[in-house]
């Protein structure tokens, strides 16, 4: 798989591709990714990127012209190395997109990658994402000062679902929103020491009864499942993800799924 990523600060990306578990992904190849400056496809000497905005108010437009010069350039580097590639969708990380999730990044995460655009200033010209722009995705209900920040959120997602990028094959598995599992939170962790300022870690992960921490992981998970996210609860239902004994299990939980659950 292979992503394109449009943006003036490609030296941000430099410290995430070369650090912790996701690194394998990338020096692997696994991902590949490149990344535009989209400077390089401005005229001029000062290489200019935006200009005010039509109207008047704060702030600068990105130009479509280096965007759209810059984005050929990228159609006809993956054509030249892939003739048979469809051509990949264009993505705008931008405040009007479908808030990333889960179901998103397995997605792209089966994709054939796609061209990842990160906004600076107040954005791009409308002409441009009008002509070329498949999908916006935001980040999240906030502003950022750039897309960069959400290019590297998408990446690193997606990275750590490829094959071989966890230490343990089974890890993502177990983490939250994983719908083939069952969409809930994951359940809490513990490590050594046992006691930590006189707590000591639930004696069921000491018993070496697998079964029975199996259960408890479940158990704390509808437990946080539920009180922090009861949606993921009623998706699961609807899923027909949950157990009779999960069903029994939450059936005695405090109205708001507050009680905790003790080890036992
Ligand atoms: N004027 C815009 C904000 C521009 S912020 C507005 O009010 O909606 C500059 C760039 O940061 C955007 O073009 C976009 O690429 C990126 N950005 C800002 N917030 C984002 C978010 N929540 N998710 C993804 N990208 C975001």
């Amino acid at each position: 798989m292979r992503f394109d990523v449009i943006t003036l600060f490609p030296e941000l990306f430099a410290p995430f591709l070369s650090s912790g578990i996701n690194r394998r992904a990338f020096e692997t190849g696994a991902v590949e990714l490149k990344l535009w400056q989209l400077r390089d496809y401005a005229d001029g000497t000062y290489r200019r990127v935006d200009d005010r905005p039509f109207g008047g108010g704060p702030g600068m437009v990105m130009l479509a012209e280096p965007l759209e010069k810059c984005l050929l350039a990228i159609r006809q580097d993956r054509a030249l190395k892939n003739p048979l590639e469809q051509p990949v969708p264009v993505v705008l990380f931008s405040p009007i997109g479908q808030p990333l999730n889960h179901a998103g990044v397995e997605e792209w995460s089966q994709s054939e990658g796609a061209i990842l655009i990160c906004g600076r200033y107040e954005g791009l010209d409308q002409r441009f994402i009008d002509a070329h722009v498949d999908v916006q995705v935001s980040l999240g209900d906030f502003v950022l000062s750039g897309g960069e920040i959400a290019a590297i959120a998408l990446l690193d997602a997606v990275a750590r679902l490829q094959p071989g990028v966890l230490n343990d094959e089974g890890s993502h598995q177990m983490d939250s929103f994983n719908p083939a599992l069952d969409g809930l939170l994951d359940c809490g962790h513990f490590t050594r020491p046992e006691v930590w300022k006189g707590v000591t870690v639930p004696t069921v992960l000491m018993s070496g009864h697998h079964a029975d921490i199996a259960k408890w992981r479940r158990q704390q998970s509808l437990v946080l499942t539920q009180k922090y996210r009861p949606d993921l609860i009623l998706g699961a239902r609807l899923a027909g993800k949950l157990s009779t004994q999960d069903e029994n299990f939450l059936s005695h939980l405090g109205a708001a799924g507050l009680v905790e659950n003790k080890s036992d």
